[in-house]
C-alpha cells in the first residue's frame, strides 16, 4: 500500500511511532499530484517545495523529541478562498489572479501552527457560486469516477483532492452546500461545521451570514481529527461562537441505542433520482435495525428555501463583492476616468455567474424592491429555522440525501443557472438554519456513481454527525471504494 492511500489517522499514527518521516509522506502525495491532477485538475496552485520544508522541519521535531500535535506532519489541501499569507489566493477569479494576502486566514493559521503541510491551494466555483467547480475562471475540475462529469462544487478541487489521493484531508467552505454536494457526488465525507465553529476570519467573503469554512475527508475519525484543530472562538470573528470545544474523536464508538433520527420527507421530490430516496430508505433502515428510533420529519419548506437562498445570497455578494473596484485589490483595468476603470475592471475581472448573482442582489436590496424580495426571503429564513427546531424537538439526526442526482455532464447545466441551482436542494435549507450537516458515502447508483446521505444535527452537535458517519462506515456493505482512475494509466490527459 502506498503511503498517499492511508487516512490521515492512519498516517497520523504511522507519524507518531516513527514508521515514516513527514518527508516521505509529503513526497508520496507530491507524486500522486503529479500523476493525477493533470488529469483531473484538482488545484489552482501547487506548493511542493513549503510542503516539503514543513515536513522536514516537523520531522527535525519530532527527532529532537518535542511534543506535537497529532496532525503535525500530515499534508492538507487548501480551497483557494481561504487566505494564506504570501501565497496566492484567487477564489478562481480573474480579478484576484494575482492577489496575494497579507496575513492567514484563522483556521490556515491553526492548520500551520499545527505543522500540517499545504500541498496547494484548491479549485472552486468563481466566489464559491456554482455547484460543479465549472465557473473556475481557470480550468473546470472533473470528477474522478468518470472525468466526462462535474465533481459538484463549489468545493470540487478540495473533494476531488481526498477522493484520489492527492491529499488525505482538505478545507473547503460551504455557503449552501458546497462541501457536502460535491463529497456526495465524488463519494467521500464531507462536514459543514455550525454557523460560528469554526472562524470565517480569512475566507473571502461571498455570504457572511451563511459562508463557513468545513472539512473534507475520507472518513468521520479524520474529519474529528481536523475539527479538533479548526474549531473554536476567534476574537477576529464577530460571529464566532464562544462555547467550549469538545474532543470531536471522543464518542465515536459504535451503538446508536436511543438515537432519535427523523427521514426528512422533502416538500418535493421533483428531480430526485429514485436510486437516491432508495439509497436513503436502506440507509434509515440499517439505523433502525441497529437500535435507533427511527420516524419522520416533514421538511415543507425546502423549495422557498431554495428561492430564499437564492436572493440572500446574492444580495450579501452583491454588497461582499463591491471592495473589488480596481483600487484596493488585485486586477485592475485602465479607463481613462475612475468610473470606466471601475465599470472596466469589474467588467472583465467578474465571470458570468458573479455578475449574475450581483445583479441579482443589487436588484434584490434596491429601494422600492427590498421589502418584496430580500426582507420577504429572510421572513422564510426565520420560518425555516422554526421547523428545523420543531424537528429537533423530536430527532437528534435529521437523515435526507446529500444531493438529489449522481454526478451530472460537465456542460449539462451550465446554460441553465436554474436547473444549477436546484442540484443544492437538499443542502441549502441546513445552511439557512445555521444547524452543522454532514455528507457521508451512502452506496452506488447503478451507473457506478457514488452517492451521498446526508446527516443534520442541532446547532453545536457535530458529534452525533460524525457518530452517525462511522456508523455508515463501519455498516458499509460494499468497500469505500475509491475510484479506479483506469484513465491516468495509460489514459490520454484531460485538457
Ligand atoms: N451552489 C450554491 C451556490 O451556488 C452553494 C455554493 C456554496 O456553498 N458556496 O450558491
Amino acid at each position: 500500500m502506498q503511503l498517499y492511500e492511508h487516512t490521515a489517522f492512519e498516517l497520523s499514527r504511522m507519524l507518531q511511532s516513527g514508521e515514516v518521516s513527514s518527508v516521505e509522506v509529503v513526497r508520496s502525495f507530491l507524486e500522486r499530484i503529479d500523476e493525477v491532477d493533470p488529469h483531473l485538475k484538482a488545484f489552482i496552485t501547487q506548493t511542493p517545495v513549503t510542503a516539503l520544508d514543513t515536513a522536514g522541519e516537523i520531522d527535525n521535531r519530532r527527532m529532537r523529541g518535542e511534543v506535537l500535535h497529532p496532525l503535525a506532519g500530515v499534508p492538507v489541501a487548501v480551497k483557494d478562498n481561504i487566505s494564506t499569507i504570501d501565497l496566492r489566493t484567487t477564489c478562481a477569479s480573474r480579478i484576484l489572479e494575482d492577489y496575494i494576502p497579507p496575513f492567514d486566514a484563522t483556521a490556515a493559521a491553526a492548520i500551520k501552527s499545527a505543522g500540517m503541510p499545504i500541498l496547494g491551494k484548491t479549485n472552486l466555483d468563481e466566489f464559491a457560486m456554482g455547484s460543479s467547480t465549472e465557473n473556475s475562471a481557470f480550468f473546470p475540475t472533473r470528477n474522478p469516477w468518470d472525468p466526462e462529469l462535474v465533481p459538484g462544487g463549489s468545493s470540487g478541487g478540495s473533494v476531488v483532492a481526498v477522493a484520489t489521493g492527492m491529499a488525505p484531508l482538505a478545507l473547503g467552505s460551504d455557503t449552501g452546500g458546497s462541501i457536502r454536494q460535491p463529497a456526495s457526488l465524488c463519494g467521500v465525507t464531507g462536514l459543514r461545521p455550525t454557523y460560528g465553529r469554526v472562524s470565517r476570519y480569512g475566507l473571502i467573503a461571498f455570504a457572511s451570514s451563511l459562508d463557513q469554512i468545513g472539512v473534507v475527508s475520507l472518513n468521520a475519525v479524520d474529519s474529528a481529527l481536523l475539527m479538533n484543530l479548526i474549531a473554536g472562538y476567534d476574537p477576529l470573528d464577530s460571529t464566532s461562537l464562544p462555547d467550549a470545544v469538545p474532543d470531536y474523536t471522543a464518542g465515536l464508538e459504535p451503538g446508536l441505542n436511543g438515537l432519535r433520527v427523523g427521514v426528512i420527507r422533502y416538500s418535493s421530490t421533483k428531480g430526485f433520482d429514485p436510486e437516491v430516496t432508495e439509497t436513503v430508505q436502506k440507509a434509515a433502515s440499517l439505523l433502525e435495525e441497529h437500535g435507533a428510533e427511527v420516524g419522520e420529519v416533514s421538511l415543507s419548506l425546502t423549495d422557498y428555501g431554495l428561492s430564499a437562498y437564492y436572493l440572500i445570497a446574492p444580495s450579501e455578494a452583491s454588497s461582499n463583492l463591491g471592495r473589488y473596484d480596481g483600487i484596493r485589490y488585485g486586477f485592475s483595468a485602465d479607463g481613462g476616468n475612475i468610473e470606466a476603470m471601475f465599470s472596466r475592471t469589474r467588467g472583465e475581472g467578474f465571470g458570468p455567474e458573479v455578475k449574475r448573482r450581483i445583479m441579482i442582489g443589487t436588484y434584490a436590496l434596491s429601494a422600492g424592491y427590498y421589502d418584496a424580495y430580500y426582507l420577504k426571503a429572510m421572513k422564510v429564513r426565520t420560518l425555516i429555522r422554526r421547523e428545523y427546531e420543531e424537528a429537533f424537538k423530536k430527532y437528534d439526526v435529521l437523515l435526507g440525501a446529500a444531493s438529489p442526482t449522481p454526478a451530472f455532464k460537465i456542460g449539462e447545466k451550465a446554460d441553465d443557472p436554474l436547473q444549477m441551482y436546484l442540484s443544492d436542494v437538499c443542502n441549502i435549507t441546513d445552511s439557512l438554519a445555521g444547524v452543522p450537516s454532514l455528507a457521508v458515502p451512502g452506496g452506488f447508483h447503478s451507473s457506478g456513481l457514488p452517492l451521498g446521505l446526508q446527516l443534520t444535527a442541532r446547532p453545536l452537535q457535530e458529534h452525533l454527525l460524525l457518530k452517525t458517519a462511522r456508523f455508515f462506515e463501519e455498516n458499509r456493505k460494499q468497500a469505500p471504494l475509491r475510484p479506479s482512475l483506469d484513465y491516468v494509466e495509460g489514459g490520454k490527459r484531460q485538457q
